[in-house]
């Protein structure tokens, strides 16, 4: 992976992410504006049920059922106190080559555990179901 490429960094600044806030429930009057929300390293990400879903492009935590008093940056940090990107002690203009690059480490874990988490429920799931065909299965032999 070249961790320079765009697709890898877009992200990382805020033009790129305020411009996912399309559609977004709360635009003005409250603390998760587009604008904060952006801010606190969110995007949003929609789905037809949950028109209010944001994850952080870098920890890939997702939240929804934002009220409108709720401090996006507080909410980052207490749901994932250790992003590296909401706990950045300075701007992303002003880091250095390496410390990017660390950044970019730290970013790929969180990529890889989300990646087998979502096997690992695909697997339990694929469990699951098979669990029931054998109760069934059992039950239509007696
Ligand atoms: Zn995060």
């Amino acid at each position: 992976m070249d961790p320079f490429e765009e697709e890898h960094t877009k992200m990382y600044f805020y033009e790129n992410r305020l411009r996912t806030y399309v559609g977004w429930p709360f635009q003005e009057g409250c603390n998760c504006t587009p604008e904060n929300m952006a801010k606190a390293g969110f995007i949003h990400t929609p789905t037809d049920n949950s028109p209010d879903i944001a994850m952080c492009f870098f920890c890939l935590k997702e939240l929804e059922g934002w009220e409108p008093e709720d401090d996006p940056e507080k909410e980052h940090k207490s749901h994932s106190p250790s992003c590296n990107f909401i706990g950045l002690k300075k701007s992303v203009n002003d880091l250095t080559v390496e410390e990017f690059l660390k950044l970019q480490r730290e970013k790929q874990k969180f990529q890889i555990k989300k990646a087998c988490n979502d096997d690992i429920a695909k697997f339990e799931e694929a469990g699951r179901l098979r669990r029931l065909q054998i109760i069934k299965t059992a039950k239509d032999e007696e």
